[in-house]
């Protein structure tokens, strides 16, 4: 679905992606990990073409997204995409930001986005909230919200940027149990992540980046029972 071919980044003379190269199979859930400042949320960027590629190249299908001639709000219609916060449309209500990509985007009519819209609260457990707005909603609430959201228009690539790392602990595991039924359903899900115990149960390969590089990509019980890099086995003894 999606490949990754000596993509660089670079901001004034600091490299930030340094020739990363990449490939995520249909289904597939590649975590992202590694250190602050690694470059995990700049390559999600990239892939969404929120940043753009000094060097290399990113395609989507084998289309070459990543060409500058390409309409870039084309193909973040193909994709969805949930960051750490702020992901929902304060002044829409919670119906409005599930439905809104679905209309205006894909045109599909107000009557089924609504329908299907209501679907994906309900199997969340917010169909209660649909018409209120997302203060009304906790933070554990706001962000499954914003996921359901992320994947109405049923995109091919799901792009998550540590979707947990700003919610209360006793929050966290309900956004975790909605991404793990989401991979388990088949979506396919590239996230950049900090919670170890979650890539490792849902992950099908883990990826870990240092100073925009990967510097180990291997299947999640490889990486974490058996890493072959002594920078992964030195990032790893972090979280003991
Ligand atoms: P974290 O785990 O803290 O989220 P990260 O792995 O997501 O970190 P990035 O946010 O991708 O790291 O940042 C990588 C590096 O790129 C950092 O040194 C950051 O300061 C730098 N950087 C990111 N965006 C910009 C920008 N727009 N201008 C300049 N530097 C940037
Ligand atoms: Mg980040």
């Amino acid at each position: 679905v999606l490949r990754l071919r000596g993509v660089r980044r670079a901001f004034g003379d600091h490299v930030v992606l340094d020739g990363i190269d990449l490939d995520v199979a249909a289904h597939e859930v590649v975590a992202l990990v590694g250190a602050s400042g690694s470059g995990k949320s700049t390559l999600l960027r990239t892939i969404n073409l929120i940043e753009q590629v000094d060097d290399g190249e990113i395609l989507l299908r084998g289309e070459e997204v990543s060409d500058p001639r390409v309409d870039a709000d084309g193909v973040r219609a193909r994709i969805g995409v949930v960051f750490q916060h702020y992901n929902l449309f304060p002044h829409l209500s919670v119906l409005d930001n599930v439905t809104l990509a679905s209309r205006l985007v894909h045109r599909v009519p107000r009557a089924e986005a609504e329908r299907r819209g209501l679907e994906l609260l309900a199997s969340i457990g917010l169909a209660d909230f649909a018409r209120a707005f997302p203060d009304r909603l906790s933070g554990g609430q706001q962000q499954r919200a914003a996921i359901v959201r992320a994947i109405a228009t049923g995109p091919e690539l799901l792009l998550l940027d540590e979707v947990t790392s700003a919610l209360d602990p006793e929050l966290v595991g309900e956004v975790l149990a909605l991404v793990r039924s989401l991979a388990d359903g088949g979506t396919t899900i590239v996230m950049a992540t900090h919670e170890m115990a979650f890539a490792r149960e849902v992950a099908d390969r883990v990826v870990f980046l240092d100073a925009g590089r990967i510097i180990e990509d291997a299947p999640a019980r490889q990486f974490f029972e058996a890493p072959r890099e002594e920078r992964t086995r030195e990032f790893l003894a972090r979280f003991l």
